[in-house]
């Protein structure tokens, strides 16, 4: 068994932040998921101006943004023809290369659990998280994962 101050089941972009953020701020984590690193996936292409300046509030903007392509301007076409150039400014992305960027940011003291979370259960004073177990190891740092 595994004794942790917070186990956050899922290292998709929710779970992945959370970790960076918590972990950061002197938590004992456990992030538990299926993979090592995210798999491909496709949605979630970009984020806009609005969902940046929330992210740069989370301290973990630098890192996370330079995986990104920010566009700058936006060509509208109809029937073959440019009709309109607008400014935007959105940072584009694969959605895997997002979140493991954002994994690249957890540091090294959150613990990471290679597994599936199968059941939560709580009591007054101890929640406990079951999983269908493999490796518990502490994490390794995947800044090599942002490149993939
Ligand atoms: C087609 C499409 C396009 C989209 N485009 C955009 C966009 O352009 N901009 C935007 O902001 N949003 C977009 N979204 C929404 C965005 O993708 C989601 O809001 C966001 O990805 C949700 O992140 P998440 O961390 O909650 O979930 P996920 O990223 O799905 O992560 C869930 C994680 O949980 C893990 N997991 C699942 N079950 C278990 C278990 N039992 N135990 C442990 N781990 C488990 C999975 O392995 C995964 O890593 C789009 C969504 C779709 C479907």
């Amino acid at each position: 068994m595994t004794a942790t101050d917070i186990i956050i089941a899922g290292g998709g972009l929710a779970g992945s932040m959370a970790a960076a953020m918590l972990g950061r701020a002197g938590y004992g984590v456990t992030l538990v998921d299926p993979h090592e690193a995210y798999p491909s996936d496709f949605r979630a292409e970009k984020v806009d101006i609005s969902q940046a300046a929330i992210l740069r509030k989370t301290g973990l903007a630098d890192g996370v943004l330079r995986a990104t392509t920010a566009d700058g301007e936006c060509w509208v076409a109809r029937m073959g023809h440019v009709v309109d150039r607008r400014p935007t400014s959105q940072f584009g992305f694969l959605y895997e290369t997002f979140v493991n960027a954002m994994r690249a940011e957890i540091p090294l003291g959150v613990r990471f659990i290679n597994a599936k979370v199968t059941d939560i259960s709580t009591s007054a004073d101890r929640q406990r998280g079951n999983s269908a177990g493999r490796a518990v190891h502490p994490w390794q740092g995947c800044r090599h994962l942002a490149e993939r």
